[in-house]
C-alpha cells in the first residue's frame, strides 16, 4: 500500500462566538488513507453538521488539524516545500456544491480550463489547448462549441457542474474530492454527473472521496461507506455490507428514511430524520446516545470503540461487542482489507 493522502487521528475543534465563546468539535480522532495503488469510491455520508465538509476540507489542506496529522506522501502537510504543494494543487481536486463560487464571473467558462493547462503545463501550444479543452468537454456529454466562450450565469447549473468535471479530467489528478456535487443540481442531472465522476474513476484510475447526506447515491457509486455522525464514525465498511445490514442504530435510522423498494429509482432524496439540534461538543460517552432507541447505561459514560463486525464493517455500538474491538485509526482495516 502506497498512501497518498493520510489522517491520522485528527480532530478539528471550532471555537466561535466572542461573548460566550462555544466549541464545536466538527471531527473527533478521525483516521483515514487513500491508497494511491488501489483507486476507490468511498463516500462519507450523514446529517449536516456531521463533520463531512470539515473532513473535505482538512484534506484539501484548505484548513489544518485542531490535533492529529494530515499526511500528503507520508510527508506532513505542515512541512512540505513548495514543489511538494504544487503537486499535491494537481493530485488532489475539489469538486464542491456550487462549482462556480470559486471563480470570476466576469471570465469566460474557458478561463477555467484554460489556467490549469498553462499552470500545469498540460499542452505545447494553442491549438493543443484547445484540443484538449474540447475533449475533455465533449467526455462529459458537452458540446464544446455552445459552452467555449460563454460567462458562468449563461449556462445550467449541470452544465457548470459537468466543466467542473471537465477541469478535472485534464488535470488527471490521482484524487478528486466531491463535496456534495449534485445537490445544487436538478435531479434530472444528477445521475449524469455522477455517472462523468464514476467514469474519471474507472477510465483514469482515480481515487473519489464522496461526500454526501445522501445514502442512495452513495450506495450507487461508492465501494466504501463511512457513516459520521457529530463527527465520529459510526459505522464504516464496504458499501454493499453497510447498506444491506446495517449494524449501527445510527445507520439503520438513516437508511430506514430511504424508500428501499425504489432505491434503484430515487436519487437524491434527503433523509428526514429529527434533529435535536444540538452541537456537536465535547462529551463522554456515545454522540448518539441521546437519540439512540437502544441507548444502555454504558452508552452514556464511556463512547464504544469500533467493532469489527465483519472483515468489510465495523460498528461503533456496544449492540455489536461481540465481535473484536479494534481502535479507531484501524477503520482501513474494513475499507481496504487485507
Ligand atoms: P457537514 O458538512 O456535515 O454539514 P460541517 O463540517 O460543515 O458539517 O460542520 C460540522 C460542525 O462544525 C457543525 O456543527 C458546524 O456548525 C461546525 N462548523 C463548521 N465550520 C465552522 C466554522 N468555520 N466555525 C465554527 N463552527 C463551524
Ligand atoms: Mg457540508
Amino acid at each position: 500500500m502506497s498512501a497518498l493522502l493520510e489522517l491520522r487521528n485528527v480532530s478539528k475543534v471550532y471555537r466561535s462566538g466572542f461573548f460566550s465563546p462555544r466549541t464545536t468539535v466538527a471531527l473527533d480522532d478521525f483516521s483515514l488513507t487513500i491508497d494511491q495503488s488501489r483507486p476507490s469510491i468511498t463516500a462519507v455520508v450523514g446529517e449536516s453538521g456531521s463533520g463531512k465538509s470539515t473532513l473535505g476540507s482538512l484534506l484539501m489542506g484548505f484548513i489544518a488539524p485542531t490535533h492529529g496529522d494530515v499526511l500528503y506522501m507520508g510527508k506532513n502537510m505542515k512541512a512540505i516545500s513548495a514543489a511538494e504543494r504544487w503537486q499535491f494543487r494537481q493530485d488532489v481536486q475539489a469538486i464542491f456544491q456550487d462549482p462556480f463560487a470559486a471563480y470570476n464571473p466576469f471570465y469566460t467558462v474557458d478561463h477555467v480550463l484554460t489556467v490549469p493547462i498553462r499552470k500545469f503545463g498540460l499542452a505545447a501550444n494553442r491549438e493543443e489547448a484547445r484540443e484538449k479543452m474540447g475533449d475533455a468537454l465533449r467526455k462529459v456529454g458537452l458540446r464544446p462549441e455552445e459552452i467555449l466562450g460563454r460567462y458562468p450565469h449563461q449556462l445550467s447549473g449541470g452544465q457548470r457542474q459537468r466543466i467542473i468535471v471537465a477541469r478535472a479530467m485534464l488535470l488527471k489528478p490521482k484524487l478528486i474530492i466531491a463535496d456534495e456535487p449534485v445537490s445544487m443540481v436538478d435531479a434530472s442531472l444528477r445521475a449524469t454527473i455522477l455517472e462523468s465522476i464514476y467514469t474519471l474513476h474507472k477510465e483514469l484510475g482515480i481515487s473519489v472521496l464522496y461526500i454526501t447526506h445522501d445514502l442512495t447515491t452513495a450506495y450507487h457509486v461508492s465501494s466504501e461507506i463511512i457513516v459520521l455522525y457529530k463527527g465520529s464514525v459510526m459505522e464504516g465498511g464496504d458499501v454493499a455490507s453497510v447498506v444491506k445490514a446495517p449494524q449501527h442504530p445510527y445507520t439503520r435510522l438513516l437508511i430506514d428514511s430511504i424508500p428501499w423498494p425504489d432505491v434503484d429509482l430515487q436519487w437524491g432524496r434527503e433523509p428526514v430524520i429529527r434533529d435535536d439540534g444540538t452541537s456537536p461538543t465535547t462529551t463522554k460517552g456515545c454522540k448518539f446516545a441521546s437519540r439512540c432507541p437502544h441507548v444502555m447505561a454504558k452508552c452514556r459514560e464511556t463512547a464504544p470503540p469500533l467493532f469489527m463486525v465483519g472483515d468489510t464493517q465495523a460498528s461503533s455500538c456496544y449492540l455489536s461487542d461481540a465481535s473484536p474491538a479494534i481502535q479507531r485509526s484501524e477503520l482501513q482495516r474494513v475499507l481496504e482489507p487485507a
